[in-house]
């Protein structure tokens, strides 16, 4: 028979059938090409002894007549598909049932073949049958590949690797990891003897690997070429150990066939895979590393994926941690700027830092004395809070000894020190209590920032990590340095203020108690000028000694005003200026000021617009008096030439209005704000040569104020300005109009 006629696989007579008969007859894989249908056009002779059948019946059979395949997954087919569509080519592993019952596992590439091609066949198939060890090997990758992609951790992935490769592929194995200081160090080990697992331990912890070493790990971590002893006899262990209990170890550990295979990503060795046999006659061989080389392979790419993740996972939050930060800092700013009481908000601070920056805070401050005093603190855990606190009790500490925030305090600068506060509990406590206070308030990390304001070191804050695992960073001190610089400018700024407050107390005190103590002997002296003056009307007096009079009594007059206005703003500083209202007319009152200024000067002329009717208001007509006075004082005082000064009331709604406008000097737009403040005088080189002490307009304001009224004032620098003033009208009682209409 010849082989066209034993194999008809051929579709038809001709050359090119020929060559292809010729090409793949002899294939060791099976080969089948078939039409779009799938029927076969075409299979050599592997598939007859694959399938146990005969080519000759296969042709123009379906290919379901050769096998079933068993699809793990539907997903797996429609995949297969796809690619088969999309690409034109198909490659994987399939599952087979033959029509005579058995089950074969095959590597199958499925491809397409051109279009009305001169065989009539569409695609190709080549069928490869996997032995049963090499299936073996496949799943158990697969199973290792699977462990170590399912933990996200590579540490905890490598150790149950090792557990798997023991005893499958070796009596003991151990995993050495490049670190990031460049040194090697294990990761992961196992035992077949569990028992001896500490041994590899001991053996890798007594005798770390030498970074140079012309052989084992850090040799094939260098190289990233693996290394392979089928047969380690008793000399190279003993050659390999450098000590008599080394080389116990190494006996007791076992090692009779080793290999080292290095964790390979991008060219670059990141670790070693060290697999031995230990007592036994089985000797690694060449497939063996080939196994060993694929397994470091699939680990190296896990470790380096879990690498990644970590890597993203820690960069997430650090960015989580950073926002935490800024939005801290600006709520510990509003904080801070809320309150002038340092000692309330400095623990509200602590509070805030809790859990915000630390697990603990402690706030010292520096006394004037010098000492150092604990201010504040907080703690995560309340009961350790407590024993802050109780610490808080224990006093001043020692600007000039040991103690850590005095170290800081003294040196001006920051200190990091996870053991600061076992310091910290010694140098602060009494003998017996440091015991307990040490082991329940050590903090594993721990930051203490001086609180520097205007180059004066005023404290301390101390910032401690006791319970997460978090460590301070670079940016978590930088944070850290922030809040002490805001803590100290608020301190600072609150401590100024403290004594601004207390410096305008003695000055207010010592006002209310001279202005009290000059006005009885002035009003006695002003009493008896004014005597003298009369008694001496009536007599001959030369007119220089009348003159001398009326000198001694206008002085004393003046002198008595100003005391008395003197004793008007300590009164109203202390709240003890009270009024007396009783029902009158503005009017009258106005007009008999402005009568009296017109006399006293010659150089103004004060015109008076009054209205119609009566303004009545309730007030106090002393009071109101000195208002006009103050007002008319300072229209002519700051009007230096000749000119007008006009004042005008009337009636705007339910209120009596009284204007005051001069031409003088005006006044600059920005000291308006500050007018009716107490002591305040315009600092301009037009009012400059007026005397004066600023008192005058305050007390104004204060009159009107306890009047229900308003005083506003609107000016133009160099033209003049105008005061007006609001008081609201008396309203008469309904009962009592009602009478008086009856
Ligand atoms: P004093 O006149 O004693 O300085 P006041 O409290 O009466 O104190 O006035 C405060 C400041 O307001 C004055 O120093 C002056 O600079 C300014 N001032 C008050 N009234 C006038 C005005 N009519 N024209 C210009 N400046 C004025």
């Amino acid at each position: 028979m010849t082989r066209q006629q034993r194999n008809p696989a051929t579709i038809h007579a001709g050359t090119d059938h020929q060559i292809l008969e010729a090409l793949l007859g002899n294939v060791n894989d099976a080969i089948v090409m078939v039409d779009l249908k799938q029927r076969i056009r075409f299979c050599n002779r592997a598939v007859e002894q694959l399938y146990q059948a005969h080519a000759e019946e296969l042709i123009g059979q379906p290919l379901s007549s050769l096998y079933t395949v068993y699809w793990r997954t539907a997903t797996d087919q429609a995949a297969a598909q796809q690619a088969l569509d999309e690409i034109g080519v198909w490659h994987g592993v399939q599952r087979h049932h033959t029509k005579d019952g058995r089950n074969l596992t095959l590597e199958v590439v499925f491809q397409r073949l051109p279009r009305n091609n001169r065989y009539g066949a569409d695609y190709l198939l080549f069928l490869r049958d996997i032995p049963e060890r090499q299936i073996e090997r496949q799943n158990f990758l697969t199973e290792a590949s699977k462990l170590l992609a399912d933990s996200l951790e590579y540490e905890v992935g490598l150790s149950e690797l090792v557990r798997l490769l023991v005893p499958r592929c070796a009596d003991w194995c151990v995993i050495n990891m490049l670190n990031d200081q460049q040194t090697i160090e294990p990761v992961a080990w196992a035992h077949v003897d569990s028992g001896k697992a500490p041994l590899i331990e001991e053996l890798c912890q007594r005798y770390p690997l030498d970074p140079q070493a012309t052989t084992g790990s850090p040799h094939v971590i260098r190289n990233g070429l693996a290394e392979w002893y089928p047969l380690i006899t008793q000399e190279m262990l003993a050659h390999m150990a450098k000590t008599e209990h080394e080389r116990t170890l190494w006996s007791e550990i076992g090692c009779s066939s080793l290999m080292i295979v290095p964790l390979l990503r991008h060219g670059r060795a990141i670790g070693a895979l060290t697999l031995a046999i230990a007592d036994t006659n089985r000797r690694y061989t060449r497939e063996d590393l080939a196994l060993a080389e694929d397994l470091a392979h699939r680990a190296a790419i896990a470790i380096e994926n879990a690498r990644l993740y970590k890597a993203e996972r820690e960069a997430r939050a650090e960015a989580e941690h950073a926002a935490a930060r800024s939005a801290f800092l600006v709520e510990a700013g509003v904080l801070l700027s809320r309150s002038l009481d340092y000692e309330q908000t400095l623990q509200q601070l602590a509070d805030l830092t809790v859990p915000g920056l630390a697990d603990l805070c402690v706030i010292f401050l520096v006394a004037p004395d010098g000492t150092i005093h604990r201010t504040a603190a907080a703690h995560s855990d309340p009961q350790k809070e407590l024993q802050l606190l109780e610490l808080q009790k224990q006093g001043a500490i020692d600007p000039h000894g040991p103690h850590p925030a005095a170290i800081v305090i003294r040196e001006g600068q920051p200190a990091h020190n996870p053991d600061v506060t076992l310091a910290l509990a010694h140098t602060a406590l009494p003998e017996e209590q440091r015991a307990q206070i040490v082991e329940q308030l050590v903090p594993r990390d721990q930051l203490i920032i001086p609180l520097i304001a205007r180059k004066h070191v005023i404290g301390a804050v101390a910032l401690g990590i006791d319970q997460s695992n978090r460590a301070y960073t670079a940016a978590d001190i930088a944070a850290a340095k922030v809040l002490a610089d805001r803590a100290a400018m608020a301190i600072d700024h609150a401590r100024l203020y403290r004594d601004v407050q207390e410096a305008v107390r003695v000055r207010d005190s010592f006002l209310l108690i001279a202005s009290h103590e000059l006005k009885t002997p002035l009003t006695a002296m002003l009493g008896q000028a004014q005597l003298l003056q009369r008694r001496l009307a009536a007599t001959e007096l030369a007119t220089r000694d009348q003159r001398a009079i009326r000198v001694i009594v206008e002085q004393t007059h003046r002198l008595n005003k100003l005391v008395g206005s003197l004793l008007d703003v300590s009164r109203l500083s202390q709240g003890q200026l009270a009024i007396t209202c009783t029902p009158f007319d503005l009017n009258p009152l106005v007009q008999r000021t402005v009568h009296d200024f017109q006399l006293s000067t010659e150089q103004h002329t004060v015109v008076c617009e009054l209205p119609e009717q009566p303004l009545v208001i309730n007030g106090d007509e002393l009071r109101l008096e000195q208002v006009f006075q103050n007002l008319l004082q300072n229209a002519i005082k700051y009007s230096p030439h000749e000119s007008q000064v006009l004042v005008r009331v009337e009636r705007l709604n339910n209120q009596a209005v009284v204007m005051v406008s001069d031409q003088g000097i005006g006044i600059p737009e920005g000291a308006i704000a500050n007018l009716f403040q107490r002591f305040y005088r315009v600092n301009s080189a037009a009012s400059q040569p007026m005397s004066g002490i600023g008192i005058g307009l305050y007390v104004v304001r204060e009159i009107i104020t306890l009047h229900g009224g308003s005083v506003f004032v609107e000016s133009t620098e160099g033209q003049g300005s105008t005061f007006t003033i609001a008081l609201p009208l008396f309203q008469a009682p309904t009962a009592i109009t009602t009478a008086a209409a009856v």
